[in-house]
């Protein structure tokens, strides 16, 4: 499929132009040759797993080559300021992350940092903890877990019970975390406790190194993905050095938020890559495929999937642009204040997005017929991965719950 026009809407900046080209030059130079290699070895899975069900090690290896070499080209953390990464906008990011999703989700996807990679927390670690674990987690040579969720602590996460006590000039953490992302083979994790006495929303967030005593890994939780990264992460009265805290004690919660906002955020990219990868798959299939005499595509039920397919990739895309460029203005990931408005607008994108990824993948499995429901096409892997996206980094309930309170605000305050 032609690639969208750029001289309309919302245009990469010149240095985004430049980074999305660097990024094609890439792919096609060394991610795809990467991914084809392991290919060759264990088959066109890329969620292969080892038998206690972490995600296979061939392919934990492949992620951490892939990050390494993107790193190494400079394109593992476009988001992050300079010096840690390109400095590029949410608009940007959004073209670089399209171009990457447009090839699946073969492992392409590991070139840029995801959940378990560099986000704007790493501003707020503390000057020691940054001079000993940055170099290694911008070099993509690490991965680090946000921890926030409980068994107990989900949508309602000031619910959390993970406590931090002083003790003399350490800190002592104990908790449970559960269905977090990379648990299996992270380094580090970003772990959100509430300092013994403080108030609910008063939350405290540790750098904690897995390796420390008292940590443990695991179970692996299998998820509908069934990727092996996801899993608990144990802490049993975990010494931790003050350089630990990120931020400063108590003000964690504008930290989750931050994070929180750059996870939605991305769902555009992501989301905008994956569907324009399931359509241009679709419809070369509904060209060549034939039934009853003829291309499927001649039949006005395909040719109506594939339409509606486009309708919610233009939709996601055009929604997604708009508002990244208002949060771009607002400078929401970079200390900007982030108001009812742009609050509202991270919600609408990511709910607009996850739900419309998953209507796309639902109909190119369709196309398909029963070749989309082999794992060897790779479509239903998206599928599985779009269902999953409507639950972690809040809820599409709690999404829906958040823009109906906004614009409940707006209406309460009106003048009557
Ligand atoms: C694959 C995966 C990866 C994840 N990765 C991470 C991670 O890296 N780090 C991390 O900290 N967490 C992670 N999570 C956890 C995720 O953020 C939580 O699952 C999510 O916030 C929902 O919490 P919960 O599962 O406890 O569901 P609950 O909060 O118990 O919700 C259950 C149901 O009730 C609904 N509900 C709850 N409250 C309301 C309300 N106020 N209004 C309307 N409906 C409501 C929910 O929408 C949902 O339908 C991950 C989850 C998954 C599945």
């Amino acid at each position: 499929m032609t690639a969208p026009d750029f001289s309309r809407g919302y245009p990469p900046s010149d240095a985004g132009r430049h980074a999305l080209e660097h990024v094609r030059e890439f792919i096609a130079a060394q991610a795809l040759p990467m991914v084809e290699e392991v290919e060759r070895v264990i088959g066109p899975t890329a969620f292969a797993l080892e038998p206690d069900g972490r995600l296979a090690d061939a392919m934990v290896d492949l992620k951490r080559r892939m990050q390494q070499a993107s790193a190494d080209a400079g394109l593992y953390c476009p988001h992050l300021p300079a010096p840690d990464g390109l400095g590029l906008g949410l608009v940007d990011t959004f073209y670089l992350q399209e171009e990457i999703y447009r090839h699946g989700l073969r492992g392409v996807q590991w070139m840029i940092a995801w959940t378990d990679g560099p986000s704007h927390l790493v501003l707020y670690w503390s000057p020691e903890a940054r001079e000993r674990r940055l170099g290694d987690f911008l070099a993509g040579r690490t991965n680090v877990a946000f921890a926030l969720t409980e068994p107990g602590a989900g949508s309602d996460a000031l619910a959390l019970e993970t406590s931090a006590r002083r003790d003399g000039d350490a800190w002592i953490l104990r908790g449970v975390k559960h269905l977090i992302t990379g648990a299996p083979f992270v380094e580090l994790a970003q772990v959100i406790a509430r300092v013994d006495g403080a108030g609910r929303g008063e939350l405290t967030a540790f750098l904690v190194p897995v390796d420390t005593p008292g940590v443990t890994r695991g179970p692996v939780q299998q998820t509908i993905m069934s990727d092996g990264q996801t899993g608990v992460l144990t802490f049993e009265d975990v010494r931790l050095p003050d350089s630990a805290v990120v931020g400063r004690e108590g003000n964690g919660l504008p930290l989750v938020f931050t994070w929180i906002n750059w996870a939605r955020s991305r769902r555009g990219g992501m989301c905008s890559g994956l569907a324009w990868h399931c359509l241009d798959r679709s419809a070369d299939y509904a060209a060549r495929r034939r039934a009853f005499g003829r291309p499927i595509g001649d039949f006005g039920a395909v040719a109506e999937r594939l339409s509606d397919m486009y309708l919610d990739w233009r939709a996601m895309r055009a929604l997604s642009l708009d508002i990244l460029s208002g949060l771009d203005a607002a400078d929401v990931l970079g200390g900007g204040r982030v108001g009812a408005a742009e609050r509202r607008d991270l919600s609408t994108l990511k709910t607009w997005c996850d739900e419309a990824l998953l209507r796309v993948a639902d109909r190119a499995i369709q196309v398909h017929g029963g070749r989309g429901l082999l794992a060897e096409t790779g479509l239903e892997r998206i599928y599985r991965v779009a269902r999953n996206l409507r639950i972690p980094a809040g809820t599409t309930e709690i999404q829906r719950a958040m823009i109906a309170e906004s614009l409940a605000s707006e209406y309460r305050t009106a003048p009557d």
